[in-house]
């Protein structure tokens, strides 16, 4: 080795670990025969000491490591490295490469920060999902939810001739309940509801939401007749069981809801709409039929046009209604 380069070593190295130090970066070098030839500043373990194993092989260390190391890198790229947690919450990565003459380079970065981004950025990603999908008033799944839930267990439904039901709930006379209360009253109302409505959906893969307004529809995958309708006298019943005061409601002093039930069993159906269409075709019969009870979707309500308004002369005829036992 020329001497102006061993003369100039300590300095240089010295330069090297500060560098180093700056980046966050710990080198090790290793020997074919896995003894540490040089560790610089561990920067990336967070010791502060240096370990230095004398004597530096400046030939490997030097140009000609950089160089080897180099020509490997390029026939052969380092590669993503390898993630490690270390206590405190601490990151580090680890890189890899041997040199032709068989040393082997370890290169330690601290990744703490990027990590953390990272972690802050998914988290953050994950409740812009949440929200997207989520009504902000009641914190049940919001329209967007609804739809893409019903699609996708329409299309399980088809393709695998299962069960699927819809349950369609209305609150009675609640813009009375507002113009009496107060719209924020009203707003606490519809949390309560929601909470409910939550509490009946006790199957997995069964979905409450919110539909617009003071509507809210459930969605009960492989739901036959009997377990929809179950739901709905659970709804209505448990909605009077609250006992929220509507002293303004003709048809009772508490709060009380209307449900539409529609399930695939009884109807062929084209597109999801026509389960929604008859849900809410069997609601308005509920309504007619005087409020407070539930209603099975007919061949009738499943072939209402939904341009057809579900005023109460609409559904008048040849209603056969269930009210639910009283509370
Ligand atoms: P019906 O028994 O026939 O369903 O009568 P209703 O009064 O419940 O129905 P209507 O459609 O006449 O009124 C619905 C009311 O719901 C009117 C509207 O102000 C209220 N509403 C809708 N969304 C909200 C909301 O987010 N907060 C509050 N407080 N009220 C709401
Ligand atoms: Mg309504
Ligand atoms: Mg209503």
């Amino acid at each position: 080795m020329p001497q102006h380069i061993i003369k100039h070593l300590p300095h240089s190295e010295n330069a090297l670990n500060s560098s180093l130090d700056e980046l966050n970066v710990g080198i090790e070098l290793w020997d074919r025969r896995h003894q540490l030839l040089w560790n610089s500043m561990d920067g990336a373990n967070g010791n502060g000491g240096k370990q230095h194993t004398d004597p530096i092989e400046a030939e490997v260390f030097g140009a000609g490591v950089a160089n080897a190391i180099k020509r490997r890198c390029l026939k052969n790229p380092i590669g993503k490295g390898s993630l490690q947690q270390l206590p405190g919450d601490r990151w580090i990565k680890t890189f890899e490469v041997r040199a032709p003459n068989g040393h082997l380079l370890v290169v330690r970065v601290n990744v703490t920060a990027l990590v953390r981004q990272g972690q802050l950025l998914e988290n953050s990603n994950r409740r812009l999902n949440e929200l997207s999908v989520t009504d902000s008033l009641t914190g049940l799944a919001n329209r967007r939810c609804f739809d893409d839930v019903l699609l996708s267990e329409w299309q399980r439904a088809t393709r695998n001739q299962t069960d699927l039901a819809l349950v369609m709930v209305d609150i009675d006379h609640f813009k009375k309940y507002n113009d009496n209360y107060g719209h924020l009253a009203g707003d606490e109302c519809l949390r309560r509801v929601a909470d409910v409505l939550r509490r009946c959906t006790r199957r997995a893969g069964e979905l409450a939401s919110r539909f617009g307004g003071e509507e809210f529809v459930m969605v009960l995958p492989g739901s036959n007749r009997e377990h929809a309708l179950e739901v709905a006298d659970l709804c209505t019943r448990l909605i009077k069981l609250e006992g929220i005061p509507h002293i303004m409601s003709p048809i009772a002093p508490f709060l009380t809801v209307s449900a539409g039930v529609a399930c695939l069993q009884d109807h062929e159906a084209q597109a999801p709409s026509d389960l929604i269409n008859a849900s809410d075709a069997a609601m308005y019969r509920a309504k007619s039929a005087g409020r407070a009870c539930y209603e099975l979707a007919t061949t009738r309500d499943w072939e209402m046009s939904p341009q057809t308004p579900r005023t109460t002369s609409a559904h008048e005829q040849g209603v056969q209604h269930q009210t639910p036992s009283p509370p």
